[in-house]
């Protein structure tokens, strides 16, 4: 209990797992919330002052499952082993306690096992630090080595941040305090790691890349600033930290400007549904959608490529001629996929083996993804034309040495672990093979000591067997006994057998624990050497996976382009926008799976003065639909994928912006109406005339007056102010006249046709505005009451006849309420509830008042209103 406190001591903010032989144990408070969060049993084991202390456990080799879950939910986990053995600790005059330190600590960012991370999606851990008023980002996925920084503003992180999605996020403990932190972290509760602001040290930060790179300058690498250095240091620290002094592969940090990559806000992203639906589902989104990739490695390349599109023209081209690579040759695009299909996850197998956590299944991963590069390359023929193919094939590098190193090293079969033995394959050193013999013919001669023995004492019944307290030993049963001669010594009596060992047998079983104590010694050393020479390529291994990835995602971008036939977009540093035939990639893709119908094409140009699209219609027309799409559409374009549309020709769009009105974000404890104007103003700031905006129905958490001036005012800053290209959709049909206003605003509606008092939806986007919103018609769609249908058809009847002025309380007065209900009723009685103006009006006899009392109840009449 000393050792186990003097360890929690240490890690008082991660659930410890203490091992005790097949089992972690947890602990006092530790127990209690682990047993919670993993539903098993908690139990006591003896007492701490006086108290009984609560205790769980569970057993090491299910170990991970239960790892992750306690992650998922937030926790942290340090693991403590036994660094020593029972027989060790004796020897130093410790009698029962051995030796235990802490070896790992699991947190959600820096986690390595297969079991534990999803293999299509990257887990970045990410640090955000600041070194005067420079704020930076830098982030890491651990598990395959890729580090990135960044310089950021400050209201870029949580941009940032929604990008990479992180697994976890170190931030410098101080900063929690401080104003306005707690909005941009709020996303991330249980992600966030806050640290001691010392580790967030640039001029450490900068010594321990120089380190871990072995530069003696970074300028290689970049310039980095001081903010960076600060935050590159503290994931660093952090991963020494994690991994107890371990360090996995880790590529130098790539630097990305910031205005590198389109920027897209967290509601954007969210709205937009590019990774994930709003439901937090992968499928249903952009990526779900567009998936083809065959590897781990090309998805978490692909859901990192739609989360950060770019914004160099030369940059996209260079992936789209890579698309358009495999999109020109089918038969060379099926070639590449089959050996891709063939290809492990060498990235994270690799970073196992550097930690120190891998098995001899790594080193075969490896070894048969490597195996492939060379086919890769006889499929990348006339690759010279194409720099990103030129350059990939080169990045595949030749690997045939250690290749055939692995091929010979390793059996055909591989346990799960290194420390079981029984890896290394027959004839790859013939010394190992020697002691192998060894070991099986002893074993042989040992079962044929049976039948010798059985011949000597006329014991047919005599056994040879073996158990973990005795080792080998002769067993017969007791009517026996008294045939076994001097031979044989006397081990073990029992109930129904006598058990005995002869010098020979001794001997034997000596031989045989010898070799193979031996040969596993032997078989571990060369699994070291193993090691060395992998992690000495490692380097090498990571660049081949890259040139993979990059090769699958290109691949799969004309998969899905052949599959759905898309377009090569054209894309430049213009400020155009035309898209001709443009569909929504996840909504086209749905109604075919569900067959029910066909998508219709719909085009946008947007552009010189026709930048702004005002877009009417009725609901369930597809106003979202043709808005996103041209937002997806974008997005596809500038991350170098073929896109669906007949043509398409996209400048440069840099920040992309997309809201939609009225969605509760409960969560924030904010209203609906607060959420749509906290979201609206940071386009209406941010914006410039390289953005692209798409607001759909802004403005209808309020009241109609308020809501249409809002959409009103936003409209005219977009065209005065922003200057940037965008689509409004808007059930508010009084904005149509500013098409006449604003010069570079125009009015577009979803076409519907009237057939027999229904409408049916055409879903075609048409010029000029609608005519009328048909929400009666579709509130009948919906199944509305009849009743209340025909009601609403009185009461829209009479505020077209009254004009927009007429006042509901009018309605109330002059329409019959339940006219419709009650049709039977000859004379059906209007509910008239006279408001209380009216009441004191009724009440008032004009001619008995003097000019004063008619001024104080004209005073008193408005103070009704
Ligand atoms: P609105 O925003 O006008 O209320 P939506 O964009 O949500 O309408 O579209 C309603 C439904 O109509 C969608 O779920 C989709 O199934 C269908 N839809 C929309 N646009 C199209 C289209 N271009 N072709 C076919 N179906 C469409």
């Amino acid at each position: 209990m000393a050792q186990y406190l003097a360890i929690k001591a240490d890690h008082p903010d991660s659930l410890l797992f203490y091992r005790m032989g097949d089992f972690y144990e947890l602990f006092f408070q530790d127990a209690e919330i682990a047993a919670a969060s993993l539903d098993i049993a908690l139990t006591k084991r003896g007492k701490h002052e006086g108290e009984d202390i609560p205790m769980c456990g569970v057993p090491v080799h299910s170990a991970e499952g239960y790892l992750l879950r306690l992650i998922r939910k937030g926790h942290r986990v340090a693991v403590a082993e036994q660094t020593e053995s029972p027989a060790e600790a004796k020897k130093r005059g410790h009698k029962s306690v051995v030796a235990r330190d802490v070896v790992r600590l699991v947190t959600p960012g820096t986690i390595t096992e297969d079991s534990l991370l999803d293999a299509r999606s990257h887990n970045f851990l990410v640090a955000v630090a600041r070194a005067g008023k420079d704020y930076a980002l830098a982030w890491l996925d651990m598990s395959t080595g890729e580090f990135f920084s960044s310089p950021a503003g400050f209201e870029d992180i949580a941009t940032h941040l929604s990008r990479l999605h992180p697994g976890e996020i170190l931030v410098s403990d101080r900063w929690m305090d401080e104003e306005g932190m707690e909005d941009l972290f709020t996303d991330w509760g249980s992600q966030l790691t806050p640290l001691p602001s010392v580790r967030f040290d640039s001029q450490n930060g900068e010594k321990r890349l120089k380190d871990l790179f072995e530069v003696s300058a970074l300028d290689a690498f970049g310039q980095f600033s001081r903010s960076e250095l600060a935050a590159c240091g503290a994931l660093v620290d952090y991963v020494e930290l994690t991994q107890k002094g371990k360090f996995p592969m880790i590529k130098p940090p790539l630097q990305q400007a910031s205005g590198d990559v389109m920027a897209i806000d967290a509601a954007t992203r969210r709205n937009l549904e590019l990774t994930r639906t709003m439901g937090g589902d992968r499928q249903g989104s952009l990526l779900a959608t567009l998936d083809r990739t065959i590897t781990g490695a090309g998805a978490r390349r692909l859901a990192a490529d739609i989360a950060s599109p770019l914004t160099r023209p030369a940059d996209i081209h260079y992936r789209l001629e890579m698309t358009d690579y495999f999109f020109a040759d089918d038969a060379r695009r099926e070639t590449l996929r089959d050996i891709l299909r063939r290809c492990p996850d060498m990235e994270r197998a690799l970073t196992r083996i550097t930690l120190g956590r891998g098995g001899p299944r790594d080193l075969a991963a490896i070894r048969d993804a490597l195996a492939e590069t060379a086919n890769l390359r006889a499929c990348l023929t006339d690759a010279s034309d194409v720099p990103g193919i030129d350059h990939a094939a080169d990045r595949l590098g030749f690997h045939a040495e250690l290749v055939d190193e692995l091929f010979r090293a390793l059996s055909p079969e591989l346990p799960l672990q290194a420390r079981d033995g029984g890896f290394i394959a027959r004839e790859y050193r013939p010394e190992l093979d020697e002691l192998k013999t060894l070991r099986d013919e002893s074993r042989r001669h040992i079962a044929n000591l049976q039948a010798k023995y059985a011949e000597m004492t006329k014991v047919p019944s005599l056994k040879v067997k073996h158990n973990n307290v005795l080792g080998y030993f002769i067993e017969v049963t007791p009517r026996f006994a008294d045939n076994m001669g001097e031979d044989f010594i006397h081990r073990q009596t029992m109930a129904n057998a006598i058990r005995y060992s002869t010098v020979e047998l001794g001997e034997l079983e000596d031989k045989i624990s010898r070799a193979a104590d031996r040969a596993l010694a032997l078989e571990l050393e060369l699994y070291d050497i193993l090691v060395g020479r992998v992690t000495e390529w490692g380097r090498n291994i990571l660049q081949a996976a890259e040139a993979m990835a990059a090769l699958d995602v290109a691949a799969s971008h004309a998969e899905i382009a052949k599959e759905r036939n898309y377009c090569r977009p054209e894309v430049d540093d213009s400020l155009q926008f035309h898209i001709e035939g443009g569909r929504h990639p996840v909504v086209e893709a749905a109604l075919e799976a569900s067959g029910d119908g066909t998508f219709v094409a719909n085009s946008c140009s947007l552009g010189g003065d026709n930048r702004l699209w005002l877009l009417t219609g009725p609901n369930m027309a597809g106003k979202s639909t043709f808005l996103r799409q041209n937002a997806l559409i974008t997005v596809m374009a500038q991350m170098g994928a073929y896109v669906p549309a007949v043509r398409a020709h996209i400048g440069i769009v840099d920040r992309l912006f997309s809201r939609v009105g009225a969605a509760d974000d409960l969560a924030r404890g904010r209203s609906t109406f607060m959420v749509e104007m906290v979201e609206t103003a940071s386009i209406l700031n941010q914006a410039g005339e390289r953005a692209l905006v798409i607001l759909d129905e802004i403005g209808r958490g309020t009241a109609t007056f308020d809501g249409l001036s809002i959409a009103w005012a936003t409209v005219e800053n977009l065209h005065d102010i922003n200057r940037c290209r965008g689509l409004f959709a808007t059930h508010y049909h009084e904005l149509t006249v500013l098409s006449t206003k604003l010069g570079s605003l125009s009015n577009h509606s979803m076409k519907v046709r009237e057939w027999k008092g229904d409408v049916i939806f055409l879903h075609e986007v048409g010029e000029g505005s609608a005519d009328r919103s048909y929400g009666i018609q579709v509130a009948k769609l919906a199944g509305l009451p009849k009743a209340v249908i025909k009601r609403a058809e009185s009461v829209l009847s009479h505020l077209e006849e009254n004009g927009q002025n007429a006042k509901t309380n009018r309605i109330a007065n002059d329409l019959p309420l339940f006219a419709s209900v009650v049709e039977e009723t000859p004379e059906p009685e209007a509910i008239a509830i006279p408001s209380e103006a009216e009441t004191r009006l009724r009440g008032v006899d004009v001619d008995d008042m003097t000019p004063r009392d008619a001024l104080a109840l004209l005073y008193e009449l408005k103070g009704l209103l």
